[in-house]
C-alpha cells in the first residue's frame, strides 16, 4: 500500500489530461508541493479512448488563445519530458454544403485571422487537393486551418504527468476521494481511501464524476455524461498519410487519418445522455455497448462525404461517455461557493484540445488569486445553481453534443430544459406573442409575434424573421412609450450600519449619496478591470439596492460577499426573486405613469437617477430614474405578488400612450445606439473604464479611495493603448454580431465587442476596441480613421466615434 502525505498545497483530484496538465502547469509556475490523486490510473476516465483531435479556432479569442497555447504545448511537450506524444500538426479543414454555412466558415475565418491564426478560404476543387477522397460534387467551398493537429491522448497525458513528477508534483494512482473538508467558507483539504489530506486548494478535476465530488461541498459543477462515438475503419488503399483533419459539421462527422486507417466521429443533433443515476464507480478503461441503430445514417451521411468507406471494413465501433455542460463551455476557476476550491471539468468533447490551455490558466489563477485574463466564457460563476439539477442536465444534454456542429446562428436559442425560471409576468407575455430567449435558464421575451403568427425563430446570418416585428419596438420605445419585462435581473440588498463603507471601498463611483440617489458604477479589480457594471440605489443610510444582470447574478453576488470584510456590520442578500422588474421607457412614460400614481414625476421632483417609493394602481413600488435605451423611462421594482396587477394597470393605460410591449432585442438595439455598454461583451476583467470610455463613473478623489483606483491613476498619466469606440456599418445590408475585424486604413486594429441593428440609425452597429500599436490611443487618432469591418471576409466601410451616435448629449434621458 502506498503511503500519500498527509498535506499539500494543492490536491487535484483526478489523472485525466486535465488534472495532469494542471498539476504539469502549477510545477511550471514553481508549485510543486501538488498531490494529484486518482481513483484508478491515469487517463481511465475518459481521456484515454478520446480521438485526439486539436483545433484551435474557438468562439472567443481567449479561448483560441487557449487552444492555440494547447497546440504549441503539445508540440514541444516530447522534447521537453522524453515521453513521446503522437502530436502531429496536419491541419484541419472544414467543409461547406450550404450558404450558410459557408458564411459561417467565412466569419470564422475572419474571426481566425483577427485572432492571429493562419487561416485559407478554399473552393471546393482546392479542398479535394488537399484530401483527395473527399465528394465534392454538392460543396460551396471549405476553410483550411494548417496549424490545427491531432495527438495520442493516452500519451500527451502521460508526457504532462511525467513533466510534473520531474518537478516534484506527486502523483498517486489507486486513491479515491470520497469527500470535501472545508471550514468557515475555506476549503481544507480531502478525505481519501487511505487516510485525510490537509491542503489550502483543491481542485476538483474529475471529469464525468466532478458533479457529484462537487456535490460533496455543496458545489455546484453542472454536467451531464453522453454517450459518443465514433468508428475506426480497416486499413484503406489509397488513403494518403498525414491528411489533415476533416470536418463535415453539415454531416454532423470528422474523419482523421491514423496509420492508414480512418476514424469518423459524428456529433448528432439529438446525443444520448449516460450515467442518469449516477457514474458508476468500478467505470475504467469501459467502454459503453455499440448502437449500430443510432449511428447507421451518421455513418451514411459520411459515407457520402468520403465514398471510400463504403467499401472499408470497420475495426472498431466505440462509443464512450464524455460530460456536457448546459451551454457547451467547459467550467472553470474557483468556485463561488468554497473559497480555494477550484473546478476544471465539463469538456464537451474538446478536453484534449483544451486541456493545455485550461491548465496553464487555471495554475496562474490559483497561484495569482485571479484569472491571467478574461474568461468569463468559461468561468464556472456564470452558473446558476439550480443547474446541478440532473433532469435539466439530463435533458439539455440530449442537444449539447449536437450543437458542437449545428450552426451557430446568431439569436440561437436552446431547444430543451425550457421554461425553468419565469418571471410572475411569463403567461401575460406569451398571451400577448412574445418569443422567449433564455439566459441562465431565464426566459425572457426577446421579441413578440404579430398576432395570430406564431412566435418562433427562423434563423440566419442576414435578417431574421423578427427583425420588423423588433424594430416596430425599438420605434415604440424611442417615438411613444415601451414596455420590457426586466424580472431576470439580479437584485442585492446591502444592509447595516458599515454597508456604505463596504460599498464605497467596492464601487468606482461614489455611493455615499443621499437616501433615492441611483448611481451607475463599476466593481474593479486590483489591478483596474471592469468585475462588474451595475446600478447602486441608495435605500436608506444604511441599506442599498444593488441591481445587475441576470447572466452575472451568481459572480456578483460572490464579489460582493467576498468583498465584505470580517469585522463589518453589513449583510448581503440576494433578493432577486423577490422582486419583478418592468421598465417603462421612451418620452411618453411620464405621461403614462402620471395617469397611475399621485406622486409628482416632473423633472424637479423626480430627477434623472433618483428613486422614490410611490403608489402604483393599488400598489406601492420603487420607481428609477435610470435607463439602457437612453430615452425618459423608469424601471419599476415591484414585489413579485403585485407584478400581474402593476402590468395589468399599465397595460390598460397604455394604449391611449401608443404603449407596446418590447423584448430583449429591441432593448439591445436601443443600447447600441447610445452605446451603452455590455458586461460579458464590450467590458470584462481585462477592461478598465478608462479604456472602456466610463471616466465619468470614477470618484477619482472620494475618501477613502476604492479598489483600483491605484492602476487607473498610472492608466491615466501614461494614457490608454486601446478604446472602446462606437461603429456604424455604411451598408444595412450587412450585420455584425461580435468579433469582426475592424480595420483602419488597410491596417487590423480590433474587433467588434458586440453588435445589433441600429432602427433609428438604419445602420448595423458595434461596439469595439481599436488600438494603435502599443501606443496611447488619441481621439485625433480616432478621428483621423478610414474604417472598414470585415463580415465574411468581406470589407463593410464604417464610420467610427467615441460618442454615441444617438443622442451623445442624453438630452432625452435627463429631461
Ligand atoms: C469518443 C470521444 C472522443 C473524443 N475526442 C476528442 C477529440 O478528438 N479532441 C478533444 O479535444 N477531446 C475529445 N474528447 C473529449 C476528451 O476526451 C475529454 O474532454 C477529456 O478527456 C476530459 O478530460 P478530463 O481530465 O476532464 O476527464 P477524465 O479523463 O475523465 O479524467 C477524470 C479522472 O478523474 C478521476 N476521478 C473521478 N473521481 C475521482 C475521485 N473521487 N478520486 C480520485 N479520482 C477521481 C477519474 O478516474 C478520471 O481518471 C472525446 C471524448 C470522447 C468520449
Amino acid at each position: 500500500m502506498q503511503s500519500i502525505p498527509s498535506h499539500a498545497r494543492v490536491v487535484i483530484i483526478g489523472g485525466g489530461i486535465v488534472g495532469c496538465s494542471v498539476a504539469y502547469h502549477l510545477a511550471k509556475r514553481g508549485c510543486s508541493d501538488v498531490l494529484l490523486l486518482e481513483r484508478r490510473r491515469l487517463t481511465c476516465g475518459t481521456t484515454w479512448h478520446a480521438a485526439g483531435l486539436v483545433g484551435q479556432l474557438r468562439a472567443t479569442q481567449n479561448l483560441t488563445r487557449l487552444a492555440q497555447y494547447t497546440t504549441q504545448l503539445y508540440e514541444g511537450l516530447e522534447r521537453e519530458t522524453g515521453q513521446a506524444t503522437g502530436f502531429k500538426q496536419v491541419g484541419s479543414i472544414a467543409v461547406a454544403a450550404s450558404e450558410a454555412r459557408f458564411e459561417e466558415l467565412k466569419r470564422g475565418a475572419s474571426m481566425a485571422r483577427c485572432f492571429g491564426l493562419e487561416v485559407q478560404i478554399l473552393s471546393p476543387g482546392a479542398a479535394r487537393e488537399r484530401w483527395p477522397l473527399l465528394a465534392t460534387d454538392d460543396l460551396v467551398g471549405a476553410v483550411f486551418l494548417p496549424k490545427d493537429g491531432q495527438t495520442n491522448p493516452v500519451d500527451t497525458t502521460q508526457a504532462l504527468a511525467r513533466g510534473a513528477r520531474k518537478a516534484g508534483v506527486r502523483i498517486a494512482e489507486d486513491v479515491r476521494v470520497t469527500a470535501i473538508r472545508s471550514a468557515r467558507g475555506r476549503v481544507t483539504g480531502v478525505a481519501t481511501e487511505e487516510g485525510e489530506v490537509r491542503a489550502d486548494v483543491v481542485v476538483n478535476c474529475a471529469g464525468m464524476w466532478a458533479r457529484e465530488v462537487g456535490g460533496w461541498a455543496n458545489v455546484s459543477v453542472p454536467l451531464h455524461a453522453a454517450e459518443h462515438f465514433y468508428i475506426v475503419t480497416q486499413p484503406i488503399a489509397g488513403l494518403a498519410s498525414g491528411l489533415p483533419i476533416l470536418r463535415d459539421a453539415d454531416a454532423c462527422s470528422y474523419f482523421k487519418e491514423d496509420t492508414g486507417k480512418l476514424l469518423v466521429g459524428w456529433f448528432e443533433p439529438r446525443a444520448k445522455p449516460w450515467g442518469e443515476g449516477g457514474i458508476p464507480e468500478t467505470f475504467a478503461f469501459d467502454q459503453l455497448p455499440a448502437d449500430l441503430g443510432h449511428i447507421e445514417p451518421l455513418f451514411a451521411a459520411a459515407m457520402r462525404r468520403v465514398p471510400v468507406l463504403e467499401s472499408a471494413g470497420v475495426q472498431v465501433f466505440f462509443n464512450g461517455p464524455e460530460s456536457f455542460t448546459p451551454d457547451d463551455r467547459y467550467l472553470l476557476g474557483e468556485a463561488p461557493e468554497l473559497r480555494g476550491m477550484y473546478v476544471a471539468a465539463g469538456f464537451n468533447s474538446i478536453g484534449i484540445q483544451s486541456a493545455g490551455g485550461a491548465g496553464k490558466v487555471l495554475a496562474d489563477w490559483i497561484i495569482d488569486g485571479h484569472p491571467p485574463f478574461d474568461l468569463w466564457d468559461v468561468d464556472i460563476r456564470r452558473c446558476a445553481p439550480f443547474q446541478r439539477n440532473r433532469r435539466y442536465l439530463r435533458d439539455r444534454t440530449v442537444e449539447t453534443l449536437g450543437l458542437l456542429y449545428a450552426m451557430h446562428w446568431p439569436f440561437r436559442q436552446a431547444e430543451t430544459s425550457r421554461g425553468v425560471r419565469k418571471s410572475a409576468l411569463h403567461d401575460r407575455l406569451a398571451a400577448a406573442g412574445a418569443c422567449f430567449g433564455e439566459v441562465a435558464g431565464f426566459e425572457r421575451a426577446n421579441w413578440f409575434a404579430a398576432a395570430g403568427a406564431e412566435p418562433r425563430y427562423e434563423y440566419s446570418y442576414g435578417r431574421q424573421n423578427w427583425f420588423e416585428r423588433s424594430a416596430d419596438e425599438h420605434r415604440a420605445v424611442r417615438e411613444q412609450v415601451g414596455l420590457f419585462d426586466q424580472s431576470s435581473f439580479a437584485k442585492f440588498v446591502l444592509q447595516g450600519r458599515d454597508a456604505a463603507t463596504v460599498l464605497g471601498r467596492i464601487c468606482a463611483n461614489d455611493v455615499d449619496v443621499p437616501p433615492g440617489k441611483v448611481v451607475y458604477t463599476q466593481w474593479l479589480n486590483e489591478r483596474g478591470g471592469i468585475e462588474a457594471d451595475l446600478t447602486v440605489t441608495r435605500e436608506a443610510e444604511d441599506a442599498y439596492l444593488i441591481v445587475s444582470s441576470c447572466a452575472t447574478q451568481t459572480r456578483d453576488f460572490s464579489w460582493l460577499c467576498r468583498s465584505i470584510p470580517n469585522e463589518a456590520r453589513a449583510v448581503a442578500l440576494d433578493v432577486s426573486s423577490a422582486y419583478a422588474v418592468l421598465g417603462l421607457m421612451g418620452p411618453r412614460s411620464r405621461e403614462l405613469l402620471a395617469t397611475l400614481t399621485d406622486a409628482d414625476l416632473s423633472t424637479a421632483a423626480f430627477p434623472f437617477a433618483t428613486s422614490r417609493i410611490i403608489d402604483l394602481g393599488y400598489a406601492r413600488v420603487r420607481a428609477s430614474r435610470i435607463t439602457y435605451v437612453g430615452e425618459l423611462g423608469y424601471e419599476l421594482y415591484i414585489p413579485t405578488e403585485f407584478a400581474q396587477s402593476v402590468y395589468d394597470v399599465i397595460v390598460s393605460a397604455g394604449a391611449a400612450f401608443g404603449l407596446r410591449l418590447a423584448g430583449y432585442h429591441a432593448l439591445n438595439s436601443l443600447r447600441m445606439e447610445k452605446a451603452y455598454r455590455h458586461w460579458g461583451h464590450d467590458i470584462g476583467d481585462e477592461d478598465t473604464p478608462l479604456e472602456a470610455g466610463l471616466q465619468f463613473a470614477i470618484a477619482w478623489n472620494k475618501p477613502g479611495g476604492f479598489v483600483g483606483l491605484e492602476p487607473l491613476m498610472c492608466q491615466r498619466e501614461a494614457g490608454v493603448r486601446r478604446r472602446l469606440v462606437a461603429i456604424a456599418l455604411e451598408r444595412a445590408d450587412r450585420l455584425l454580431y461580435h468579433n469582426e475585424p475592424i480595420w483602419r486604413n488597410g491596417e487590423l486594429v480590433g474587433r467588434i465587442s458586440s453588435g445589433m441593428f441600429g432602427h433609428t440609425l438604419g445602420a448595423a452597429l458595434g461596439l469595439g476596441y481599436v488600438a494603435n500599436s502599443g501606443v496611447p490611443v488619441s481621439a485625433e487618432w480616432i478621428a483621423a480613421g478610414q474604417y472598414d469591418v470585415e463580415v465574411a471576409a468581406e470589407r463593410v466601410p464604417a464610420r467610427v466615434s467615441l460618442r454615441p451616435f444617438y443622442d451623445p448629449a442624453s438630452a432625452r434621458v435627463k429631461c
